[in-house]
Formats: C-alpha cells, sequence, structure tokens
C-alpha cells in the first residue's frame, strides 16, 4: 500500500470530531482555518462556535460593523484576520453575488487569504487537487523526506509543496491534507514524535535513520523588537474613563485602548514619565493612584512590556484623540487581550 493510502485509512479512524470536520460548507472551512492558523483547537474551537453563531453566514458577516467582528474575534489576537475576513466577506458579496468561489484563483483574490486556506478551502469544500501546507505539514515531509533546506525558507518550501503535489490524493484531497495536518498535530508532533505508534515510519528517512531531532531544520529569526507602553487609566469617580481608537497601520488597528505613552527604552526616571503624562492629559493637576508592574505581551515579532498607571484627574478634563465612556458600558469596545485583562482583573473585577 501507499503511504498517502496508510494515512487516510489512519486518519479516518484517529481524526478528532470537529464541527468543521462534519460539513463542506466553505464559509464555515474559511472560518475554522483562518481562526486555527494562530490558535490552539482547544481555544479556537470556542471562538468557531462563537463567530459561525455570531455571523452565521457571508452576509452576516459582510453587513456587520467592524467593531463588532473586532469584539467577537477579541482575545484571539492577529487581528488583521479579522478585519480581512470581513473584507473578503465584502468582496464575495460585491464580486461573486455572495456566493464563495469556487476557483482556486478566485479563492485566492480573496483578502486575507493565502496559498495554505485557498488551498484547504478547494480541496476540502469543493474537492479541487490543491495542497494545504501549514506547519504541521512542513515539519511532517521534513522528517519523512529528511529534507535539509530550512522549512522556512523559500527553497524548503518549494522542495516540500513539489513532494506533496507528487503525493496528493487527486481523488480526496481534502481528507488527504487534513490527513497530514492531524497527523502533525497529534504524532509527528514539535518535540517528542511518537514514532512507534506512527502509521508511516517504515517510510520515514528522520525514523529509520534515528535523526528526528534532526528536523525539520530552520533559519534563526530575527530578535523581536521591545516597546514599552504606559497606559493612562483614568479613573473618573468610578464612573468614567478615556479610551482610543488605535487608527495608525500598526498592532491592533481599529481596536481601543487608553491614552498612553510609546517609548523604546524603559522609563526610569520617575519624573520623565510625569512629564508625558503632563504633555498627554494636558494638565499639573491629577494624582497618581498606582503605577502597576509592568506586564509582558509576546507578539510574534515584537516583545511588549505595558505599564498601566492609574490616575485620578478633574472632573472637566478633555483629552485629545480619546472619548470618554462610562465604566459600566466598557465591555461594548473590542480590546486587545492585554487590556482586556486589565480591564477585567482591575476594573470590573473591583
Ligand atoms: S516516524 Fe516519527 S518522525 Fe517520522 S513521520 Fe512518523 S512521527 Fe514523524
Amino acid at each position: 500500500m501507499i503511504l498517502a493510502d496508510i494515512l487516510l485509512i489512519w486518519y479516518k479512524k484517529n481524526k478528532r470530531n470537529l464541527p468543521w470536520r462534519n460539513t463542506k460548507n466553505p464559509y464555515h472551512i474559511w472560518i475554522s482555518e483562518v481562526i486555527l492558523q494562530q490558535t490552539r483547537i482547544t481555544q479556537g474551537l470556542g471562538y468557531y462556535l462563537d463567530f459561525i453563531n455570531t455571523f452565521p453566514d457571508i452576509q452576516s458577516l459582510a453587513l456587520a460593523e467592524e467593531e463588532h467582528v473586532l469584539k467577537t474575534w477579541q482575545g484571539l489576537g492577529y487581528y488583521s484576520r479579522a478585519r480581512n475576513l470581513h473584507f473578503a466577506a465584502k468582496q464575495i458579496v460585491n464580486e461573486h453575488n455572495g456566493i464563495f468561489p469556487k476557483e482556486y484563483t478566485k479563492i485566492l483574490k480573496l483578502k486575507g487569504i493565502g496559498e495554505y486556506s485557498a488551498g484547504a478551502i478547494a480541496s476540502i469544500s469543493f474537492n479541487l487537487p490543491f495542497s494545504a501546507i501549514d506547519g504541521n505539514v512542513l515539519r511532517v515531509i521534513s522528517r519523512l523526506y529528511g529534507i535539509e533546506d530550512p522549512i522556512n525558507s523559500n527553497e524548503g518550501k518549494i522542495k516540500i509543496k513539489s513532494i506533496v503535489n507528487e503525493l496528493i490524493d487527486k481523488s480526496n484531497p481534502g481528507d488527504f491534507n487534513q490527513s497530514f495536518i492531524e497527523l502533525g498535530a497529534l504524532i509527528c508532533k514539535p518535540q517528542n514524535p511518537d514514532c512507534d505508534i506512527c502509521p508511516i515510519k517504515e517510510f520515514c528517512f528522520a525514523f529509520l535513520n534515528q535523526k528526528q531531532k534532526d528536523f525539520p531544520q530552520k533559519n534563526k529569526l530575527k530578535k523581536p523588537k521591545n516597546r514599552y507602553f504606559y497606559y493612562i487609566v483614568i479613573n473618573l469617580n468610578n464612573t468614567n474613563t478615556f479610551i482610543s481608537k488605535r487608527e495608525k497601520n500598526d498592532i491592533w488597528k481599529n481596536l481601543y485602548d487608553f491614552p498612553q505613552i510609546e517609548t523604546k527604552e524603559e522609563i526610569k526616571d520617575d519624573n520623565i514619565l510625569i512629564e508625558k503624562i503632563k504633555n498627554i492629559i494636558i494638565t499639573d493637576t491629577f494624582i497618581i493612584n498606582k503605577i502597576h508592574l509592568p506586564v509582558k505581551h509576546q507578539l510574534t515579532h515584537q516583545t511588549l512590556y505595558s505599564t498601566f498607571i492609574e490616575v485620578s484627574i478633574d472632573e472637566n478634563i478633555i483629552i485629545n484623540n480619546t472619548i470618554k465612556i462610562q465604566l459600566s458600558q466598557i465591555n461594548k469596545y473590542p480590546f486587545p487581550k492585554l487590556i482586556e485583562n486589565f480591564i477585567f482583573n482591575k476594573i470590573i473585577s473591583h
């Protein structure tokens, strides 16, 4: 029996029962693929169900306010993916009469859909013979064939893609793609792969040569850059606060946070910090109630250190580029996870 057939039999017996595995609806497959690109299945499942429940079809997503989409996505991170989903839903309504396109090249033209997602949707929903190569597939193929090119290099990716294209089961490309992804998630894990129970071990270069630790090879990524945020959390009589919308092309675009100071280095001198706070709230009369310990938050290419500073000020003050909201309404706005955690732990629960 050939490798792809053995893997398919294993997949049918061992695949996890997940809602997007029981459908060919391209909208559902699309949402699941975008959510799972960044999240573990246990966390992603709740978001998937919530998202589908809130926006049950392409039309409802296209018609939604962006803030509603971001609020539903809140906590998942990579907010550009939610904005792209929203944009692409409008593209489908405007350019394809609201019907998900069935051709690979047209799927690939939708905003935010790259080769992986296009391949997954085309193969699972429309039975088209396109590969869907995610990190799991890169790792499995690299071990299986002893690919020495780094899997995050163009050479490595091209080599692996051509191998998958040779192997792909044209009669059942959706299950073929998912079987490799599932093997990578359940058996051929990044650390300590379970080779003893692997259904394709007899084909595997890394296993036969006991070189599992040597694959996959990866180029070292650039060191993430540090950013220091100082959030000014104004508490007006336990009733109101100020928040601002992040409108620049930066992380968390169109989400909200508190008025803030950003620096490239940590501010170690309190006098400098106080001067900077004055520049934001444009008054000398304020009281710093508490400076919280910095919270470290790791993004893919950035390390954020965020310090929340609780400040009391005069009731009538206006702060540029912010909106004054009632604390009781704070849950209506989409916030990055980091800010949401602070709001929940320090504001709402008190
Ligand atoms: S034998 Fe081991 S290294 Fe090879 S594909 Fe299976 S789990 Fe991965």
